[in-house]
């Protein structure tokens, strides 16, 4: 592999190593025994260029917010013109273009019916905020009834992944979210069985037998019902059926649940559709956005929301709706943000998506048949391979940037989502990365 000439020499490389190592957090990372990190000094197009000399295809997209590559000049233009006027400027009394620009296109973008914005700093919060929406206009139903506020608790599937915060936590998986460690403080909400049917097999009712049993004999304590819409991302790639979907929104319906859509991972695009909602064709109540908001530049999300659900919580007894982020509606993240959302839709992103989708049919769904494997799927842009054992990340990771890769598996998935600007050479180099690592028995548990 080609190593570069990079501009931090090898003691500074081992210095500013050893600090993060002693010193600095990463994700999911312990402390005392850290998984190493590799040290980057820049990104271009696809590749990620390591400090030490490797340049990296990435097949990960940065945690799936990367959409048109790195250093983009369309991008850094609209961050350099912004900063040249604001950065910055507080959005409670104040508004500014950038924002207003961004909303209108969220609404015109998103399924019908979501009509109110709400921006806030991360996909975590944006869920937060979601969740109180939906707690705050129930609060507002019932006193507008008269009656007394039963519906305050969540419905959700299991394998769901919503974030690391808390009342977002308290809809995640309640094993791979880590809920016994958290027991006395979370709040406690109904689980269904994830759903089993997958896209592209027979559909059947029977998988949401238990949904509908949960939502015929609790509706009257659940405020929403929130769900990850067609891939179940972090809970393991699990692509599930539309129908599933639409029988939530219908369910949703007959019981007076809101549903919230937690678009975070497969928004734009990603799925082979803008979102993935539209593979059930249906409108949730509310919706959260992240992750490619801002083509993987600086950290934004939003939460959106029906206008009667918005005037629901106005005309109650707060007048207003109790939240407000200090760098809400940020002018840096919001003018990339447009930047991104008009390079997405003037790029083709569907001949893009269609294109990186066909690759990976041919060239990864293949490998559904090697003795480690227990499936290999794909779904738009996204494809996944699934283990029988375990992945011994740091041996494969250490592998996949000997191969000239960037891809982090964890536990028994090793996956990747890459920027939609993608070479079908480039993908190719994944998918041989893969392959090569499925043969070496130091990359997995034993
Ligand atoms: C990543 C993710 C989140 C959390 O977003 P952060 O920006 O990491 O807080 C929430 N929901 C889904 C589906 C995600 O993939």
């Amino acid at each position: 592999m080609n190593k570069k000439q990079t501009n931090i020499t090898p003691s500074e490389q081992n210095s500013l190593l050893r600090f993060d190592k002693e010193h600095v957090w990463h994700p999911y990372t312990s402390m005392s025994e850290p998984l190493p990190s590799y040290l980057v000094e820049s990104a271009q197009g696809v590749h990620i260029n390591l400090a030490s000399g490797e340049q990296l295809i990435d097949g990960m997209s940065s945690w799936w917010s990367v959409l048109h590559g790195y250093n983009h000049p369309k991008l850094n233009a609209a961050l350099q013109e912004q900063a040249s006027k604001m950065s910055h400027v507080m959005f409670g009394g104040l508004t500014h273009q950038s924002a207003i620009n961004l909303c209108e296109k969220l609404i015109a973008l998103t399924p019908d019916g979501l009509d109110k914005v709400f921006l806030s700093d991360s996909g975590s919060v944006s869920v937060e905020v979601a969740i109180k929406m939906a707690l705050q206009y129930q609060h507002a139903v019932a006193e507008k009834k008269q009656t007394r506020l039963t519906k305050t608790k969540l419905l959700t599937v299991k394998n769901g992944y919503h974030g690391d915060t808390f009342a977002a936590m308290s809809v995640c998986d309640p094993v791979t979210g880590m809920h016994q460690i958290f027991e006395q403080v979370l709040m406690q909400h109904y689980f269904a069985p994830a759903p089993t049917i997958k896209f592209g097999e027979q559909w059947s009712a029977d998988d949401v037998t238990e949904l509908s049993a949960l939502f015929a004999n609790h509706h009257t304590e659940i405020a929403a019902f929130i769900i990850e819409p067609i891939v179940q991302g972090t809970g393991g790639m699990r692509f599930y059926h539309p129908e599933y979907l639409k029988a939530c929104r219908v369910l949703c319906n007959e019981y007076d649940v809101l549903l919230i859509v937690d678009e975070i991972a497969t928004g734009f695009g990603r799925t082979g559709k803008l979102f993935a909602c539209e593979w059930a064709d249906i409108s949730p109540d509310i919706i959260c956005l992240g992750k490619t908001l801002t083509g993987g530049y600086i950290t934004l999300a939003a939460t959106l929301c029906t206008t009667h659900i918005a005037e629901t919580i106005s005309e109650g007894v707060a007048s207003c709706f109790m939240h407000g982020p200090t760098f809400m509606g940020n002018a840096l993240a919001c003018a990339v943000a447009n930047a991104s959302i008009e390079l997405l839709l003037e790029n083709d992103w569907q001949a893009q998506v269609q294109g990186i989708e066909a690759t990976l049919n041919k060239l990864l769904t293949p490998l559904k048949n090697h003795s480690r494997v227990v499936d290999a799927r794909v779904l738009g842009s996204i494809g996944a391979i699934e283990c029988k054992q375990n992945v011994n990340v740091a041996q494969i990771q250490k592998r996949f940037v000997e191969l000239g890769v960037w891809i982090r598996p964890f536990g028994t998935l090793i996956y990747i989502i890459p920027p939609l600007i993608i070479t079908t050479e480039q993908l190719v180099a994944l998918v041989n990365a893969i392959a090569t690592v499925l043969d070496e028995d130091n990359c997995f548990s034993k």
